[in-house]
């Protein structure tokens, strides 16, 4: 940095990466910041990335966006979690909720008195208890914050949505608050001789786009923060080896289900995504394992609606720069790194990554401690959420192909290890206090994956047996009771945010 201050932020590129990020900074440093997206409609998006976390609601509140306007305009759905199809083993399922099942009694976490239970043969699973499943069971949906006049959680939720549709919505918001798009192919990067800071880009019609400050939001091309400047990706196949996928588009489900569906495969794994007017399906796989032919077809044949056009190939590894911010140059999006979309992950990624830069923008000529703090915290980031992803594939009992086989004996980091012995012991979970993930998402991985702890936490042995059997069906009769009251997902859309046709 060279300057006093910034004055002129150049965004390059415009799919959901970019127009987030010139969203956030429109709206919170919008006044102090001359704002110029570059993108290039011949280059065109990725095109996938359609389901997101509960996390979405802060960056649409920060935003001031209506959840109705939303919806209605990204043909959105809502989400309670995802249900993994086929991964512990065939035949095997479980939904990774976003909420808590039950209730806890003190500090104690319920699913360690559901443990106990199970331990002495108690036959329902921890699912039993859960509002999220029995409300996916019968797809329904509502916003409710607590069940009741209890202490039980209501539903915590995310949203699916079409991804152009979206990033067509932010550009809209993003342009009625100043910000410039610029239409071309960026062919040249300028860069001060002395500091090796970018000064400015030249694009294919020989415009010049000077900025203080550039962020590359340019994909899988990282064409400043990689091409440019020459940081290094570490890639992360030897643990999360999928690095293909292929998309396609099918007909609406006949039932809108509030839920992703990420089916286990030979080599990989399938998604289904519901929307409003059609479903989102995917397959992620290693091509070292399966032919794309042979991913095609499978991707096809596990549709549950009819396709609407041909399966898109896209090819990716796993993994993330070695840097963040380098020079004057963030990589936000895809250009930063990518973890493979099992969990929904990435456009939380971009949340996070654009909140945490406006919290540490340069506002002077030094800036390596915040860039020294954003990249510090970026990394660490990144691999607390690569080892819950690791989790999914190596916390498994399948060993029906190579590609599982390989999954379930392949080393995986200390950090993981180390929760997942912990609990395997007693069902304590290990959580770092900044993980992405809370407990009851490494418990319910755990338990849908994998067998039941040994012995559980001892505080959960202060009820009596009596009162835990007790306990355990008041849980399920409020859960019951407080689904029956709520409208199907459909109903609710209906109401409140169908889009239009
Ligand atoms: C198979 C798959 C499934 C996914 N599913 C999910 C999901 O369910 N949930 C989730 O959160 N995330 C998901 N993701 C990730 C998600 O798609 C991305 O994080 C998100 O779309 C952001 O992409 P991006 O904006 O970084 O890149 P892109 O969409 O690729 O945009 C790049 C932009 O840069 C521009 N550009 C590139 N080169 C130039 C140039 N030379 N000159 C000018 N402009 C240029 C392009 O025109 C474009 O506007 C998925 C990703 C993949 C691969």
């Amino acid at each position: 940095m060279n300057k006093a201050a910034v004055q002129k932020l150049v965004i390059v590129g415009g799919g959901t990466a970019g127009w987030i990020t010139a969203a956030a900074f429109a709206r919170l440093l919008g006044k102090s910041l001359q704002i110029e997206l570059v993108e290039s409609d011949a280059i065109g998006t990725v095109g996938v990335g359609e389901a997101t976390i509960p996390q979405i609601i802060r960056l649409n509140t920060i935003l001031g966006l209506d959840e109705n306007d939303f919806i209605k305009r990204t043909n959105g759905t809502f989400k309670l979690g995802i249900e993994f199809v086929d991964w512990g083993k065939i035949g095997s399922k479980y939904l990774h909720t976003f909420g808590d099942a039950g209730i806890n009694i003190a500090s104690v976490p319920f699913h360690q008195h559901w443990l106990r239970a199970a331990q002495t043969g108690h036959d329902k699973d921890l699912w039993h208890y859960s509002l999220h499943q029995h409300a996916a069971d019968h797809a329904k949906f509502a916003k409710l914050d607590r069940v009741g006049n209890t202490p039980m959680s209501g539903l915590a939720y995310a949203y699916h949505f079409d991804a152009s549709l979206y990033a067509a919505y932010l550009r809209q918001y993003c342009e009625q608050r100043g910000v410039t798009r610029t239409e071309g192919i960026v062919s040249k990067v300028s860069r001060n001789a002395e500091s090796g800071d970018i000064t400015a880009i030249t694009l294919d019609n020989d415009r010049e786009v000077a900025g203080d400050f550039f962020i590359d939001c340019t994909g899988f091309r990282a064409l400043l923060i990689g091409q440019e400047l020459g940081v290094d990706y570490q890639d992360w196949s030897k643990w999360l080896p999928c690095n293909s996928a292929q998309a396609v588009p099918s007909e609406r489900l006949e039932t809108l289900v509030p839920y992703t569906r990420a089916t286990a495969k030979s080599a990989g794994w399938q998604w289904r995504i519901p929307l409003q007017h059609r479903t989102g399906n995917g397959h992620v796989y290693c091509s070292d394992f399966i032919s794309d032919d042979e991913a095609g077809e499978t991707l096809l044949a596990g549709l549950d609606t009819k396709p609407l056009a041909d399966p898109r190939p896209i090819r990716f590894t796993t993994g993330r720069r070695e840097r963040f911010w380098s020079h004057n140059c963030v990589g936000i999006g895809l250009a930063s790194g990518f973890l493979e979309p099992l969990e929904s992950t990435s456009i939380h990624l971009i949340q996070s990554h654009v909140s945490r830069l406006i919290q540490l923008f340069p506002r002077s000529e030094n800036a390596d401690a915040e860039r020294g703090e954003y990249n510090r915290r970026c990394a660490a980031e990144f691999e607390q959420i690569r080892d819950f992803l690791i989790l999914h594939y190596h916390h498994t009992q399948r060993d029906d192909s190579e590609f599982w086989r390989y999954c379930k004996n392949m080393d995986v980091p200390d950090t993981l290890k180390q929760k997942q012995a912990l609990f395997a012991s007693s069902g304590r979970t290990g959580r770092d206090a900044d993980d992405l993930f809370r407990d009851a998402s490494w418990v319910q991985v755990m338990l849908g994956q994998g067998a039941l702890p040994k012995g559980h936490d001892p505080m959960a042995d202060a009820l009596l047996p009596d009162q835990l059997d007790e306990f355990l069906g008041n849980v399920r009769t409020l859960i019951e009771q407080s689904v029956a009251s709520l409208p199907t997902h459909e109903e609710y859309i209906a109401k409140a945010c169908m889009a239009e046709r």
